[in-house]
């Protein structure tokens, strides 16, 4: 019984976990978000390697 209730304890805590990935992609660490790549400018899509403004005025996501 104990049991059951620490397997659906932690499926809701990975159900929460992936509702909030979908959600809110740019609240979660960056560990997290490993699968989007290298930061890039929110304006022009370019790369932004060691940098969080970008030439043409715009922020990193
Ligand atoms: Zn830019």
């Amino acid at each position: 019984m104990l049991f059951k209730t620490i397997i659906v304890f932690l499926g809701a805590m990975v159900l929460i976990a992936l509702v909030g990935r979908a959600l809110f992609p740019s609240a979660l660490p960056k560990v997290l978000r490993k699968r989007e790549g290298p930061p890039r400018c929110g304006k022009c899509g370019r790369y932004l390697i060691g940098q969080k403004t970008c030439d043409c005025g715009g922020k990193a996501k």
